[in-house]
């Protein structure tokens, strides 16, 4: 049979995979590796997982590469492992990631490695950390993503990381058109649904990094962690797409909303707040602009009317 769907497939696929062999030598690494963690392929392989250049730790600070590799149990018991750790980013921040180990075996079923799938993990400081209580004083009841609060926490983090590691970041604004009309016209309850509604699709089109949050009424903002103007743009747009194409029924009529968004992206030194309010400043051009549009540095930037 031909193998090369399976590495077409490990190269396609958005979790973070690469391979060990019994010394612990990294012998393949994944696209997704090389965007979650920053290293390329040719940074790591032929280098040992024991070397510590991954500097997984646990959320104890334990340093797994160094003395509780799951690689090294996995190949030695055949047993699959997960994990919740932190991987360390070549820009020097750490990632938060779950983590599989695989064992790989040969014809004979001898252990000959190991793999591991990897993908970023938003919530492990919620899970872990954050007692029930914070959780809640951090999620806005009605729609469960981040509430006000938790957007000025995010936004602490974000500009802390610029300051530190000169990570840019981003802050889409993102308000609901005519939504008075939906009240008006379906009832606040069904209103409510519609909220809950485009909270939902906003946070199914992010990366797993990014996060949404309800910034209060029918406005929300998407904080998007390394941006650049051009994952902005495609993500803002990818955002505004999905809320136009999704609807629900009640009493068998559609109930379909759009929204108008404004993009901007951190400048050097600038605090968070600041990059917000020039967020919203853009989300007023949609607004005089006829809607359902996306503006960034004065200008409309999506291909809708
Ligand atoms: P625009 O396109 O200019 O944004 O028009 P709009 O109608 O969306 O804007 P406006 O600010 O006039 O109305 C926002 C409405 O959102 C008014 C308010 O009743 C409604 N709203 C705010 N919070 C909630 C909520 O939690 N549930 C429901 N159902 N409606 C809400
Ligand atoms: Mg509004
Ligand atoms: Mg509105």
């Amino acid at each position: 049979m031909d193998c090369s769907i399976y590495k077409d497939l490990l190269e396609t696929i958005t979790d973070g995979v690469y391979f060990v062999d019994l010394h612990r030598k990294v012998t393949y690494w994944n696209k997704s590796a090389e965007r979650i963690s920053g290293y390329a392929a040719q940074e790591v392989l032929g280098s040992y997982c024991g070397d510590n250049i991954l500097r997984h730790v646990d959320d104890k600070g334990n340093q797994l590469c160094l003395r509780s590799c799951p690689l090294s149990a996995t190949m030695k018991d055949g047993e699959k492992r997960n994990r919740n750790i932190y991987l360390h980013h070549k820009l020097g921040h750490r990632v938060p990631i779950s983590i599989q180990t695989l064992p790989m075996r040969d014809a004979e079923g001898n252990i000959t490695g190991a793999a591991e799938v990897f993908a970023p993990h938003e919530n492990i400081h919620m899970f872990s950390e954050i007692s029930q209580l914070r959780q809640e004083v951090l999620t806005d009841p009605l729609t469960g993503i981040g509430n006000r609060r938790y957007a000025d926490i995010t936004l602490e983090r974000l500009e802390q990381r610029m300051r530190t590691h000169n990570v840019a970041f981003g802050v889409l604004f993102i308000d609901i058109d005519n939504f008075k009309r939906i009240n008006d016209t379906w009832g606040h309850h069904v209103g409510d649904q519609a909220l809950n509604m485009v909270a939902k699709t906003l946070t199914a089109g992010l990366r797993p990094l990014d996060v949404t949050c309800r910034w209060g009424g029918e406005e929300f903002v998407v904080l998007i962690n390394d941006a650049t103007n051009e994952v902005l743009e495609t993500l803002a747009e990818r955002l505004r797409m999905l809320v136009e194409q999704s609807w629900m029924n009640h009493q068998n009529k559609k109930v379909q909303m759009t929204a108008s968004i404004g993009a901007a992206l951190s400048g050097l030194e600038e605090p968070a707040l600041s990059v917000v309010q020039r967020a919203d400043k853009q989300l007023y051009l949609c607004k005089k602009s006829g809607r359902n549009c996306i503006h960034m540095d004065g200008k409309k930037i999506c291909t809708c009317q």
